[in-house]
């Protein structure tokens, strides 16, 4: 716990860029005051105002008003009073060190697919091309997300890459290597990868420690099966070993995230007490219902899998899937459904991967489709994804003392959620505008 600490107050001393002011979580903000003006504005209180004035100091909402009178004679007044605005949004399930270019050739003319793009770039070079896909996101609106699952620790890299305002993206929170189990055979004279292959109680604990030593905001684990064009959800970890990841992560005040395309492990991972559950469907009456008793929060990620399908021969997956990715996207709907209905809490993640960012808020539609409102759908990527983050008081929510993240778009979103999807103009995150289409 010590460790980071250190570093971010040495790395800030050593920083030019200090001068621009750092906000509590070190990230380099705008000092101006500023005031901006909406039309109407969604607050993520349970508010809508009309001809709201947002006035910001130093990164942070210093006070919502309509009393023009309240802006400071110095404030640089934003009038966007044509849009409607909202909190900045937060995508709770993104992989953006896995951004991909669209298939460059190489120098036999050939185009990579995507797929074996990822494990082929080093390090660096995957940082540096993710760098377009956290503008994307961006400009979709989303100024926070929870990243799920990188190699060789670049997540942490960007993190903080970012938090020093050396790059330019959202916030992130990042888990390191994700946790799963042994799936590579023997292979005389290579050592097992290392990363995040645990089995076993002692393993993931030796795991989940490793990633909270390198950084790691939150834990993540994969307890099935499914990825990419496979969408088996066949269950990988016993329950002891998922409870130990989850007792383990909590001892240090970190929050799980746990994957699981299919029911068993589901509904393992929510006995034992997961924060949030990833892509799940098919599950059982009882599982939803303990879901809704804990307050387990829903990630369903229904989009991924339509990127899937309209990108397939980019990405280079073997065709025939379709059909079963197209059966796995019905019941995923259907299990959110049911889920919405029983009352479980649902946060918004795209699961973003190779070119998908800037289309992370597409799944809003999915959530509509199953049975949301407008109004519950934003607050998914709003105030239930920053309950999610442990940061209720901080983000998904224009009010004192908030970051300074927020979205102007054409239209009413609470009305129709393609507004908040495809028409965003505008987007200020800790204070500095990072996309402006308004111009335009
Ligand atoms: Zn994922």
């Amino acid at each position: 716990m010590k460790m980071p600490v250190i570093a971010a107050v040495l790395g800030m001393a050593l920083l030019p860029s200090l001068a621009l002011g750092q906000n509590r979580a070190g990230e380099k903000t705008s000092e101006k005051v500023r005031a901006v003006r909406f039309g109407k504005l969604w607050d993520g209180k349970g508010k809508i105002w009309s001809n709201a004035i947002v006035i910001i100091d130093g990164g942070r909402v210093r006070e919502v008003t309509t009393d023009a009178k309240r802006i400071p004679s110095a404030a640089e007044v934003v009038d966007l009073s044509k849009y409607y605005g909202l909190p900045g949004l937060i995508d709770v399930h993104t992989h953006m060190t896995m951004y991909t270019d669209e298939t460059p050739p190489t120098d036999t003319g050939q185009r990579v697919p995507m797929l074996k793009q990822i494990p082929a770039n080093p390090p660096a070079v995957e940082v540096f091309l993710a760098r377009k896909g956290a503008l994307r996101t961006l400009e979709a609106g989303v100024t926070t997300v929870r990243d799920l699952g990188a190699d060789q620790y670049m997540d942490i890299a960007m993190r903080d890459l970012i938090n020093r305002g050396e790059m330019i993206g959202p916030r992130m929170f990042v888990c390191g290597y994700g946790l799963y189990i042994t799936n590579t055979p023997y292979r005389p004279g290579i050592n097992p990868p290392a990363g995040g292959i645990a089995d076993g109680v002692p393993e993931v604990l030796r795991v989940v420690r490793q990633q909270i030593a390198a950084g790691a905001d939150v834990i993540k684990l994969y307890a099935s099966t499914g990825t990419d064009d496979d969408t088996t959800g066949f269950e990988t970890y016993s329950y002891d070993e998922i409870k130990a990841a989850v007792d383990a992560a909590h001892q240090f005040g970190k929050k799980i995230a746990i994957h699981s395309y299919g029911p068993d492990g589901a509904r393992d991972s929510v006995r034992a007490g997961t924060d949030s559950l990833e892509h799940a469907t098919d599950m059982d009456d009882a599982t939803i219902a303990e879901m809704a008793k804990r307050g387990t929060f829903y990630v369903p990620t229904i989009d991924h899998n339509r990127y899937y399908l309209d990108n397939a021969e980019k990405i280079g997956y073997t065709p025939g899937f379709q059909p079963k990715t197209k059966a796995f996207i019905q019941r995923n709907v259907e299990t959110a459904r049911k889920a919405h209905k029983a009352g479980v809490k649902f946060a918004m993640g795209s699961d973003a991967i190779y070119t998908m960012f800037g289309e992370n808020t597409r799944e809003l539609a999915w959530f509509v489709k199953a049975g949301m409102t407008p109004d519950e759908a934003l607050k998914t990527a709003t105030t239930n994804a920053a309950e999610l983050l442990g940061k209720s008081g901080e983000l998904g929510a224009v009010a004192p003392g908030y970051f300074a993240d927020l979205v102007a778009v054409d239209g009413d979103p609470t009305s129709d959620i393609n507004v908040a999807i495809n028409k965003v103009q505008w987007v200020m995150k800790a204070g500095a505008v990072v996309s402006d289409k308004t111009k335009n």
